[in-house]
């Protein structure tokens, strides 16, 4: 474990918290980690940089107010002081990263989210579950809501990540219940944009690097799944605005777009809005792959005031130049 800090010893003005963000390093993570620090907070960042990234963070450590701490969340945390909030993002999120080691995986979402909730409950702080759509695994209706419970399998590459998360719920439910613990939970639907990493694999990340290079689009299956997605600013104040709703707001709640696509839409648009050579080359579909993903985003709608405002084609044109810059790849990228 090392820490960087450059948070010094600060006096807290009434509205300014002390926020932990487990994953801070990570896509989303960097992000809120940014954001939190321009509402005027301190932000703890705890990382162990297996999908995160140094760059995500790097340009925030000239802040007073940023510590990074490199640290693996299914280990004992270190004494790192009081706290007020606690957002939970420690994991990998893009399925060929969360296969290479299942088991820590698994781990990270049991043992890691055991690790927080009983720094939460220490220090009386209120604590965010990064949860996943994938909760409802290859799901029998559409849009799914809270209510639905879901069809996984258990014994299947992907039930090291959805069923990881699936116990980490029945925990936040019972450190509440039980324990009193003030706890959300945020069901995450696909988001995308600045900061994925090119070599993520998820599939915004492959189909843009792919087309920008000029190299085959990798559809697969035959590409009718389906997959709503959510630009990474809606996201970031859907948690927020979860982690500052009342405590009553326990329950889990979708946040994602509802605008659905089939992966073969979503590759179309990119080679199109790119311009681009790329062919479409359709591969095996990995086992479990969920058919169709679209949030019921009604109990956002209703206790939070939440809806995304971003479309897939404004995202695109904000991810697309960051994807160029990122590759180093000397493209035709239409946008500004
Ligand atoms: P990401 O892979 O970019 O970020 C995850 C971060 O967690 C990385 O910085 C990684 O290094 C860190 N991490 C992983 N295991 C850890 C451990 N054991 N200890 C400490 N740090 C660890 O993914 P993301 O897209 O930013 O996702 C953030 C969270 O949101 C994840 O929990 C993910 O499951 C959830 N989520 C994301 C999406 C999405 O589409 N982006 C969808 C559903 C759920
Ligand atoms: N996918 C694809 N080509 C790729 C990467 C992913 O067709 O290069 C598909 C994948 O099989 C899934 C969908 O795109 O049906 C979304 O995949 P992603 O890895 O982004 O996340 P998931 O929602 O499956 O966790």
């Amino acid at each position: 474990m090392t820490i960087f800090t450059s948070e010094f010893n600060q006096s807290n003005s009434e509205a300014q918290k002390r926020i932990l963000v487990a994953g801070g390093a990570g896509f989303l993570g960097g992000h809120l980690c940014e954001t939190l620090l321009d509402e005027g907070h301190r932000v703890v960042c705890v990382d162990n940089f297996l999908t995160g990234r140094l760059r995500n963070v790097e340009h925030l450590f000239s802040n007073p107010r940023f510590t990074l701490v490199s640290h693996d969340i299914v280990d004992e945390l270190p004494e790192i002081g009081a706290v007020d909030q606690i957002y939970n993002l420690a994991c990998a999120a893009s399925p060929p990263k969360y296969q290479e080691n299942p088991l820590h995986t698994f781990k990270t979402s049991v043992y890691g989210a055991m690790n927080l909730l009983d720094m939460a409950e220490r220090y009386g702080a209120s604590i965010l579950q990064s949860s996943t759509s994938e909760v409802y695994g290859d799901p029998d209706i559409s849009p799914q809501p809270e209510g639905y419970h879901g069809n996984v399998n258990t014994v299947g590459p992907r039930s090291c990540y959805d069923e990881g998360k699936r116990a980490v719920e029945t925990l936040f439910y019972e450190y509440h219940q039980q324990r009193g613990v003030s706890t959300r939970i945020a069901r995450i639907f696909n988001t995308y944009g600045p900061r994925m990493s090119p070599t993520d694999g998820r599939v915004v990340s492959n189909f843009v690097v792919q087309a920008l290079a000029g190299e085959d689009v990798t559809i697969y299956g035959d590409g009718s799944q389906t997959r709503s997605f959510c630009f990474y600013t809606d996201m970031i104040a859907g948690l927020m605005a979860l982690m500052n709703a009342p405590d009553t707001v326990s329950e889990p709640v979708n946040l994602g777009n509802p605008t659905e696509f089939t992966v073969l839409e979503l590759a179309e648009t990119v080679v199109e809005t790119l311009e681009s050579s790329s062919k479409l080359r359709f591969v095996d579909l990995p086992k479990d792959d969920p058919k169709q993903r679209k949030p019921n985003i009604a109990r956002a709608s209703d206790v939070l005031g939440w809806a995304p405002k971003v479309s897939l084609a404004e995202g695109l044109a904000h991810t697309i130049p960051y994807f160029a810059a990122e590759t180093d790849l000397i493209a035709h990228v239409p946008m500004a």
